[in-house]
């Protein structure tokens, strides 16, 4: 376990409000209910268990957006969130997450954003490097020898951000969060991704605003397949996104169409156990994925929703699937070449991961 958590990792499917420490959800919760805004005892219970159901997820994340309306608190999660992976040793970490309008506070999608932004500011553990027009490092104020030595000393985390689509949204909501993404490409945002509860909304309501995503030359991924829905996985697989999240109920035919395109898959095995999507984690599509050699790499979902660390999914599959060391660095190390930054942030990622290797050769 403490081998899984000291190599280098990428992260590619995390969502910020899924990622939320509990004990920052607890005491945010807990000013809620003193406000008369929430009932604090309802949700109590659910933060503070390990373990949560299906229906106890989606209740908190309505209470993340309940969360979400504050700007400052936007920027804390954000802040604390890639704190959190650098301590996990995540070197690369593209986080996701949904813009959200709500007038009567005072936020556009493009605050919400804005808040985000200045969350990963805010770091001063850390070099926090998300710009894509340059690879320097954002958060560094000036370039005096103190600050330069700092820097030298402290940790670099690599991020990009996603723009989340919610499948509750019209297709002008959908399009409104493309156009933002295009607007925010130099703050390191890189592409699309189309999530929220599965069994809402249609596929063809958020196809106009991921094509035009494809046509300006962002990245898309699409949570596709969580649920058993046949017409929609075909719809989405001929789509060709740059890569597909969770894909829990793939028949035959989608996993061939899947494996001639060469779609990544990003996999979530705690979150995939914990939202039942299958009985037992030997049975996981990883299996067959991995023996196969079809594109994936290991991801988290929500670390705080589902009480999990990255480095603890890499060892959940090595000790699952009788992964060794070898097989769990190569695993970490293809996920590279998924990553949405380009070719710059890959040249550093492909250093960091040939130093690991070496040392695991010695
Ligand atoms: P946010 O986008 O930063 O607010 O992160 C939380 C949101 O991510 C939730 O409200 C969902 O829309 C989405 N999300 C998180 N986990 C999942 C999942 O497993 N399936 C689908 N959507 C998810």
């Amino acid at each position: 376990k403490e081998w899984c958590r000291s190599i280098p990792k990428i992260e590619l499917h995390a969502h910020l409000n899924g990622c939320i420490r509990d004990s920052t959800l607890l005491e945010l919760a807990k000013v809620l209910g003193e406000k008369g805004i929430i009932n604090f005892a309802d949700v109590e219970h659910v933060i503070r268990k390990c373990g949560r159901s299906l229906s106890e997820c989606f209740q908190l994340f309505d209470l993340f957006h309940i969360l979400a309306t504050d700007h400052g608190t936007i920027s804390r999660i954000t802040k604390e969130v890639v704190e959190d992976f650098a301590a996990d040793e995540v070197v690369y970490l593209e986080l996701r997450t949904t813009p959200k309008n709500n007038e009567t506070k005072g936020m556009t999608k493009r605050s919400y954003m804005k808040a985000v932004i200045d969350g990963l500011r805010s770091v001063d553990a850390l070099n926090v490097s998300f710009s894509n027009s340059s690879e320097r490092t954002e958060n560094i104020s000036s370039s005096t020898q103190n600050n330069y030595a700092n820097c030298m000393e402290r940790k670099t985390i690599h991020i990009r951000l996603l723009l989340s689509i919610d499948r509750r949204e019209t297709t002008i909501a959908a399009m409104e969060t493309v156009c933002l993404a295009l607007e925010l490409r130099e703050f390191g945002v890189v592409g699309i991704d189309l999530s929220g509860n599965p069994i809402v909304g249609e596929w063809k309501t958020f196809l106009p605003a991921l094509k035009y995503a494809k046509e300006q030359g962002l990245s898309v991924t699409l949570h596709c397949g969580e649920v058993s829905n046949k017409k929609e996985i075909q719809e989405m697989l001929d789509f060709v996104p740059e890569r597909i999240g969770h894909a829990c109920f793939l028949d035959k035919d989608d996993w061939e169409k899947a494996r001639v395109l060469q779609i990544p898959v990003e996999i979530c095995l705690t979150s995939n156990l914990r939202t039942e999507r299958l009985s037992t984690i030997d049975l996981h599509h990883f299996a067959n994925l991995h023996k196969g050699n079809h594109p994936l790499v290991l991801c988290t979902d929500d670390t705080g929703l589902f009480s999990t660390t990255l480095s603890n999914e890499y060892y959940l599959a090595a000790a699952t699937f009788g992964l060794d060391q070898k097989d769990v660095l190569r695993l970490a190390t293809n996920a590279i070449e998924f990553v949405f930054g380009g070719s710059e942030v890959k040249k550093a990622l492909r250093g960091i991961f040939g130093d690991s290797a070496r040392k695991l050769a010695e």
